[in-house]
């Protein structure tokens, strides 16, 4: 097979808006662009929608719900079916594609396309398992008849660090329920929803089920979508501060919410902990796409009998990490999305270094092209530095040290967030009473990775509403319904 080339692929995306079925341009043939964060450099223009064309896929979204919904469910599935066949036997040239808009490694892009169509393959097999149930009221004479329905029209907001993983989460559980939608995809990274639309296309989903707007005014085109009421659901994936006006907006005709928001995981390693497995799991944890994602390590709690030597080991690993272009061989370090991230990591590290963090490796950020930080690590964090309460976002490992359980639990839950949380012990009783205790919606147990699509993904706390993949992932697109019935 040939390797593609940066220019072809970025060529072979529709740059339009996908309302009905059709490429379409935006109102007054508007465009904005999008960059290559390695560069800084132009990829293409694509279209920017205004609150007319977001309008216009709501108006698709709707109309196409009726007939959508009477589709066999076995038919759904195999739409999605032939949508993972097609994204795994793409994988290069999309990886490729994800490089170029978001910056992450060719590795971690192809391995993100994995992850992304793995959702299509689940959800193809949960449209045909979608349950009810015929109980007897307690009465004796009452019965009732218990179905699932699709919730309706929806709105899905997506955002930059997984272009097509973010997209495929809560695409293949809407088109498995019989739901019609309307994507949003962030403004830095919308080739991969567009290429992703069109995949869905070719392999059968019919004209209206996905409408996908891309737009450079995302709270001027999305508002009016959402407080119209005729979509019934928003799933958003996004910070918190952007989930909470979303949550107001929904409040008036009260949709269905999903709300996958931010993080701040804590790393909690103790001194039973197989220190080889706990610093692998810090590297995955930590540097998975740059530091770029909700589930990453922010915060590490490492037990005063093996800081030191956790401390040193992870700096010498951070330090061996290849920085640069995520296109080329060996790089292992993108850069981050912006100029406005590296100000903001640079500022983290700054205020933690004023406040008596020390710094064992990095710290600085790397002269452009491109928005690069050199792979940070920080002892002796203090709890009042800002990015003990903040997302780093960013290739920074803070390391304070702590004494005894019920203070590395403390520490961990002194957070508005509750995503996930990271344990490393090798005892099973303390594991499990320490996992019970923290306030995260999910558990790194002796592993850095938790994300996958058969498990329930989601956090409690100001980290979000519901859970995506896994068997309940389905439920946040249907509605249950009971007829009743006497006898
Ligand atoms: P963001 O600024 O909240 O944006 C997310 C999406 O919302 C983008 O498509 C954005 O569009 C859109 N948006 C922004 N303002 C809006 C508004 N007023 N009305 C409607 N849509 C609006 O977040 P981000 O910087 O793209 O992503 C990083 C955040 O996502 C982090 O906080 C991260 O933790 C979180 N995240 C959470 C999960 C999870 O599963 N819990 C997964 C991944 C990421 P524009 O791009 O056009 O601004």
């Amino acid at each position: 097979m040939s390797v593609p080339s940066e220019t072809s692929v970025v060529e072979a995306v529709a740059k339009g808006l996908f309302i009905g079925g059709k490429w379409v341009d935006a109102a007054g043939g508007r465009t904005f662009d999008v960059h290559d964060p390695a560069t800084g450099e132009v990829l293409c223009a694509v279209a920017d929608a205004a609150p007319a064309d977001g309008m216009a896929a709501l108006g698709a979204a709707v109309a196409a719900q009726e007939s959508w919904a009477a589709h066999p469910p076995r038919e759904r599935g195999e739409i999605l079916r032939r949508a993972y066949e097609a994204l795994t036997a793409r994988s290069q040239e999309l990886a490729l594609l994800m490089t170029l808009e978001m910056g992450k490694p060719l590795a971690e892009s192809r391995g993100e396309i994995a992850y992304a169509a793995e959702f299509f393959r689940w959800f193809a097999e949960e449209a045909v398992r979608i349950d009810g149930g015929y109980a007897t009221a307690p009465n004796g004479v009452g019965r009732f008849l218990i179905t699932k329905q699709p919730v309706g029209p929806s709105i899905l907001i997506t955002p930059w660090n997984f272009p097509m993983a973010m997209g495929t989460r809560k695409i293949g559980p809407a088109v498995a329920a019989g739901c019609t939608m309307v994507v949003k995809p962030a403004a830095q990274t919308p080739l991969c929803m567009l290429a992703l639309a069109q995949i869905l296309a070719d392999a059968g989903l019919p004209e209206g089920v996905l409408n996908v707007v891309t737009t450079s005014d995302a709270g001027g085109v999305m508002e009016p979508v959402i407080t119209d009421g005729r979509a019934r659901k928003l799933s958003f994936t996004g910070s918190t501060a952007v989930g909470r006006k979303l949550l107001a907006q929904c409040a008036d005709k009260v949709l269905r919410t999903s709300m996958e928001l931010g993080g701040n995981a804590p790393f909690v390693v103790f001194d039973d902990a197989d220190i080889d497995d706990a610093v692998d799991g810090a590297m995955q944890a930590k540097m998975r796409n740059i530091g770029e994602a909700c589930t990453a390590a922010n915060r590490f709690y490492i037990h005063r009998g093996v800081v030191e030597e956790f401390s040193r080991r992870l700096t010498q690993r951070m330090e061996a990490l290849a920085i640069g272009r995520g296109t080329e061989d060996g790089v292992v370090v993108g850069p981050l999305i912006d100029d406005a991230a590296v100000t903001k990591v640079t500022g983290l590290v700054a205020d933690a270094v004023e406040r008596g963090a020390r710094v064992l490796t990095g710290g600085d950020a790397i002269d452009g092209p491109g928005h690069f930080v050199r792979p940070t690590v920080l002892a002796d964090v203090p709890v009042d530095a800002r990015m003990a309460g903040e997302e780093i976002f960013g290739p920074v490992a803070p390391i304070s040290v702590f004494d005894t359980e019920d203070e590395a639990i403390a520490l961990a839950n002194d957070t508005e967030y509750g995503l996930v949380s990271y344990l490393y012990t090798s005892d099973v009783k303390r594991a499990l009473r320490v996992a019970e205790r923290l306030d995260a919606g999910m558990i790194g147990l002796n592993q850095g990775i938790v994300s996958n699509p058969a498990a329930p993904f989601g956090g409690v706390k100001q980290s979000g509403l519901g859970r995506e993949g896994g068997g309940v992932g389905i439920e946040e697109f249907l509605e249950t319904k009971y007829i009743a019935v006497s006898l």
